[in-house]
């Protein structure tokens, strides 16, 4: 296969994970005979340096035209005031608008050997596999009319919290598909007792369910749902939610493996290429000491494997390969380990061999 490749590092510890991760897709290239052509661009605060603009058209135009998108992280302290005119995130808003990416695709599995590495007893995380898809673009971040104002003597704020039938249904639907790989059972995430807004919600999943009948499903309050995350985790597989909602749930799943550094992510909408990036960010406390974990990055390349070019067998090869590698007890400082990001990724290669 011949596969064009954005690759955007962005800041801090970016530019070392991606450097890991584009290592493993090359070796899984040289083994499959496969072509992947990586064309590379600013994103962040380095490219805000550089043009003075988080995201440039033509770096924009790239992601458009390529097969997949892999990024590492944006931001670090020198671009950090919130009042600036130019920001490293606008960087990634314009990104995921211009890909046209719906739903954020978060898997959080659990390694047995790093169980003591969770904030969670070993007891209850036994079992932990779940794919969580958040909502990417509408909701309450996008909502209009918003602002603040003088209402009298107060000031008065509003944000709006807006979806249309469709943009729940595409996301809906995509859960399904995905609970049919997995385990077979969907849990929407909503808050039907209040809101209007998911309401709605939980009637289009209803009325998407119907598509897929031999997918379980469930649905959740979402105080109920942050409350279980950590009570039983194990009892989800695929968790569907809106924006704000997701974005909370993600962080909190996030926690149960024991390190940001662990896990990827994948951003996809209806064709079109897919955004493929680690969950933390630039984490500029350990940039340029050659200690970052790789392995959210490495298998945020997997997933770029298994959605954007159809490679599964490819994708499950890195995925064996870093569980070999974690399993047998060599690791990153975040993990307690004593390995470089080289070290570490040099050992993914390896098992990959
Ligand atoms: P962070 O995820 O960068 O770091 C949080 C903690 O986790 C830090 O102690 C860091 O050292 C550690 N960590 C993160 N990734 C690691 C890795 N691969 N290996 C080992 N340890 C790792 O979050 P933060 O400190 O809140 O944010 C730092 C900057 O990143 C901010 O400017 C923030 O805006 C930005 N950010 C960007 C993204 C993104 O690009 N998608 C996401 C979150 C935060």
């Amino acid at each position: 296969m011949d596969a064009n490749i954005v690759i955007l590092p962005g800041d801090g510890v970016g530019p070392e994970v991606v450097g890991a991760a584009c290592q493993v897709l090359e070796a899984v290239a040289h083994t499959g005979g496969h072509h992947f052509h990586y064309d590379e661009h600013l994103i962040g605060g380095c490219s805000i340096d550089r043009h003075g603009t988080a995201l440039t058209d033509d770096a924009l135009q790239a992601c458009q035209a390529a097969d997949a998108v892999l990024l590492g992280a944006v931001g670090g302290p020198q671009w950090d005031n919130p009042t600036a005119a130019v920001r490293p995130e606008q960087g990634l808003l314009a990104l995921r608008k211009g890909l046209g990416v719906f739903a954020n695709l978060r898997p959080v599995k659990l390694y047995p050997s790093l169980l003591d590495a969770s904030p969670l007893r070993p007891e209850r995380l036994a079992g932990v596999d779940m794919l969580v898809l958040r909502e990417l673009t509408g909701g309450l971040y996008f909502g209009q009319p918003r602002g603040r104002s003088q209402d009298g003597e107060h000031v008065r704020v509003i944000d709006t919290l807006e979806y249309h039938d469709y943009e729940i249904e595409r996301i809906v639907e995509m859960a399904f598909q995905l609970a049919r790989q997995r385990r077979n059972k969907v849990t929407s995430v909503d808050k039907a007792n209040v809101l209007d807004s998911s309401r709605l919600w939980r009637q289009v999943t209803v009325e998407v369910h119907r598509r897929y009948s031999d997918v379980a499903l469930e649905h959740m309050l979402v105080d109920t749902a942050a409350m279980r995350l950590v009570a039983s985790p194990a009892n989800f597989d695929v968790i569907v939610t809106e924006n704000m909602f997701g974005d909370i749930l993600t962080d909190e799943a996030a926690v149960l493996p024991g390190s940001m550094g662990l896990l990827p992510s994948a951003s996809l909408g209806s064709g079109g290429p897919g955004l493929y990036e680690p969950i933390h960010g630039s984490a500029p406390d350990i940039a340029g000491k050659g200690i970052a974990n790789p392995v959210g990055t490495v298998l945020s390349a997997a997933l770029l494997l298994r959605h954007s070019l159809r490679l599964e067998k490819e994708a499950a090869c890195i995925e064996t390969a870093v569980e070999q590698v974690i399993a047998s007890g060599r690791w990153t400082a975040d993990l307690g380990g004593k390995l470089s990001t080289a070290e570490m990724t040099a050992a993914i290669l390896a098992a990959l061999n």
